[in-house]
């Protein structure tokens, strides 16, 4: 199957998931994720309609936007942890970050950003299952890490992301995404807060559907759209 017939396919499963949980399909957004995929299989998908792609290595953001750089309005979402000296690329090529969970790491992108002339929207990421291997912060340290980000004032803080954990058992991943939709809605009641807190980053390849029931506004698919990826 041709990369545009899989995000057609995919699309289709978002639009069927809206019409079943009476979500408005104008409120789930598709982030293609195209990690290890190369630029050719990206500029297919473009050609299909997707504009902003996920990417989980700063590098291979800077590659693959070097190699696709004709493409006007082309976006990049950074989806994974970053280390402090990729700030600087990420503050000039990437238009969302959906990552963000530590304080040293706000510093310095707003610090880049500024130097830029740039603004960034940035997702808190919450780790929603407990796990040691996740990134992303303990959902009861969130809100008072939502407080310190006033002092960034080139982050656009836009709402939360989250990993669901990897099982076959349906209740401990929408465990994990209700926690998460439950903390944003409680973050969006408080206005002191800085940030618009209507974005929602939830949802794989294996689990968007749930993810769809439980109010996410963007789901992240990479092996549903681009198939397997190489194992290292
Ligand atoms: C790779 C990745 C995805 C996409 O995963 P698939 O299962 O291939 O759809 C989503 N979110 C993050 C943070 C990722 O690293």
């Amino acid at each position: 199957m041709s990369v545009a017939a899989r995000l057609a396919a995919v699309r289709e499963r978002i639009a069927r998931a809206c019409i079943d949980h009476g979500r408005d399909p104008s409120q789930v957004r598709l982030l293609p994720v195209s990690k290890t995929v190369g630029p050719e299989t990206v500029r297919a998908a473009y050609e299909a309609g997707a504009m902003t792609f996920g990417e989980n290595r700063v590098q291979e953001v800077q590659q693959k936007a070097a190699a696709l750089a004709d493409l006007p309005d082309l976006r990049w979402a950074v989806i994974g942890p970053l280390q402090t000296n990729k700030a600087k690329a990420v503050a000039e090529l990437a238009a969302e970050f959906h990552a963000l969970d530590t304080d040293k790491v706000a510093a310095v992108l707003d610090r880049r950003l500024e130097a830029a002339g740039r603004t960034l929207d940035v997702l808190i990421q919450v780790n929603s299952s407990g796990e040691a291997t996740k990134s992303g912060l303990a959902p009861g340290r969130v809100e008072a890490f939502a407080e310190t980000l006033g002092a960034y004032p080139n982050l656009r803080v836009r709402g939360l992301m989250t990993l669901a954990v990897q099982s076959t058992d349906r209740a401990e991943v929408a465990a994990c995404f209700a926690l998460t939709a439950d903390l944003r809605d409680q973050l969006g009641a408080n206005s002191t807060l800085p940030g618009s807190y209507d974005e929602l980053s939830m949802g794989m390849s294996g689990d968007f559907d749930l993810a769809i029931a439980y109010g996410s506004t963007c789901v992240r698919v990479g092996t549903a759209i681009f198939g397997a990826r190489p194992t290292t």
